[in-house]
């Protein structure tokens, strides 16, 4: 499709005025972007009226799909009633009280305090401080590094691009001190020769070689994704978090889950790290909290971390001027109470999460490109491969998958690529035939992929 006067003027005063995140502006200048005008569902439409198939959620956060009503318009009567008010000045307001009774309501009972942000980077950033204040707080003020995971992603600012494992954002803006890595639980690209439970168990050890290499002493906190979603929804073995778990509390370290991602109902469970049977001290939230409808995110701390930083903590210096806005707490409010009161959650552990699994499954396990299909819930990525048995992948397979992403938007779907793997996690509202569409559409994409590459 040609693109029409209104898309071209589009793209031509975004190329004077914008950058793009994570993408080469030059090159996108070159080709175009796309123009997203309205969504429905599942369903984007750009400035040409073509239609895509949303299989990524938008970012991974419009968990109820596009255009609900509802939270709209508890968007609405919010900012006629009351569109702003803070949590300084010895103020509160009735909507943040409500979000944190609602939601410590479906978290788990190990937890209960909240502090809201705007974003996940922010709620991971506030996570760096709120560690280290922790910390200092026991008497323990050496106790400050903060070990990630390489392909780790946390964020885009200078903490959380230092605490997450993208060497290439580390690049830009310089690495901080006080932050350690250790390697991902990658068992198709890194365990060859090794079963998945026993790789697992040697990536998980990694954390005590890092803690004795640094000294438990100075070790704050390891922070990971439950499974990781930039780094390309690698879901670890099934031992790994329980060892994890061990290594954390032998040393004590405190173990900190960004559930940016896993969070709101993703896998099934309500939280990522119900799914893998392990109980962090912290959990970062942000985009299915409000199902990406307007920015908010958070940091949940246990009554253990809570308590010790309200009782003995004194003032705590950090705050912004949005953290808890009503118009946000009010769209969460709806945004969860869909998510719990329509049943949402529980399809996806019951019915829509096993039905695209099986499917997914179905359609690649013996396809001739594809090596590894992972994921539960509604959230999969399959990897692409030279040779499955050996688990050999391509040199190109950043290529590979690029190209695939591209012709699956010609054929109308959205999936993202990362490294060699294709990623899914559509909305949780999605229908039979809708998560029929996303398969097919995605099989489409492989296999002109496979033909147009000249790979099969
Ligand atoms: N943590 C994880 C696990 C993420 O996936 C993301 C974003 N994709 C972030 C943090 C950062 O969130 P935000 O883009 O809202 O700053």
């Amino acid at each position: 499709m040609t693109a029409s006067v209104n898309t071209k003027a589009y793209q031509s005063l975004d190329a004077a005025h914008h950058i793009h995140a994570f993408l080469d502006q030059k090159q996108l200048n070159a080709e175009g972007p796309r123009v997203i005008t309205r969504g429905e569902g599942l369903n984007l439409w750009d400035s040409d009226g073509k239609r895509y198939l949303d299989g990524m959620s938008g970012l991974w956060c419009t968990y109820l799909g596009y255009g609900r009503k509802d939270l709209n318009q508890a968007a609405f009567k919010q900012m006629e009633e009351l569109v702003y008010y803070n949590l300084f000045f010895h103020t509160t307001h009735p909507r943040v009280i409500e979000l944190s009774e609602l939601l410590f309501g479906i978290l788990p009972s190990k937890y209960s305090h909240a502090i809201y942000t705007n974003s996940g980077s922010e709620s991971n950033e506030l996570l760096i401080r709120t560690v280290r204040r922790y910390w200092q707080i026991q008497g323990k003020p050496e106790k400050k590094i903060l070990i990630g995971r390489w392909n780790g992603y946390h964020g885009s600012t200078l903490g959380t691009a230092a605490l997450g494992g993208m060497d290439f954002m580390q690049a830009m803006g310089g690495m901080l001190p006080d932050f350690a890595h250790i390697g991902e639980p990658y068992w198709f690209a890194q365990g060859a020769g090794l079963s998945e439970q026993d790789f697992g168990l040697k990536a998980a050890q990694e954390l005590e070689i890092k803690i004795l290499e640094l000294g438990a002493d100075k070790v704050a906190a390891f922070v990971a994704e439950p499974f990781q979603g930039a780094g390309g929804m690698i879901f670890p073995p099934a031992n790994y978090w329980a060892e994890i778990q061990r290594i954390c509390r032998k040393y004590d370290v405190l173990l900190c889950a960004d559930e940016v991602i896993s969070g709101f109902g993703r896998t099934g469970e309500w939280f990522g790290h119900q799914h893998f049977g392990f109980e962090p001290d912290t959990l970062s939230i942000a985009k299915g909290l409000t199902s990406g409808y307007i920015p908010m995110g958070g940091l949940i701390l246990s009554h253990k971390m809570g308590e010790t930083l309200v009782e003995k903590g004194g003032v705590f210096a950090h705050g912004s001027t949005y953290g808890g806005h009503p118009v946000a707490a009010a769209v969460a409010i709806a945004n969860i109470k869909a998510l719990r009161d329509e049943g949402w959650v529980d399809r996806v552990k019951n019915d829509t999460g096993p039905y695209l699994q099986k499917l997914l499954r179905e359609t690649f396990d013996n396809h001739p490109l594809i090596g590894q299909v992972q994921g539960h819930g509604l959230v999969a990525a399959i990897q692409f491969a030279q040779d499955k048995a050996t688990q050999k992948r391509f040199a190109n397979e950043n290529d590979i998958a690029w190209h695939c992403r591209s012709v699956g938007f010609e054929e109308g779907v959205i999936i993202r690529s990362t490294l060699g793997r294709m990623i899914m996690a559509p909305a949780l509202v999605a229908t039979h035939s809708e998560l029929d569409e996303l398969v097919e559409k995605t099989k489409r994409a492989v296999d002109r992929t496979g033909r147009e590459l000249k790979l099969l």
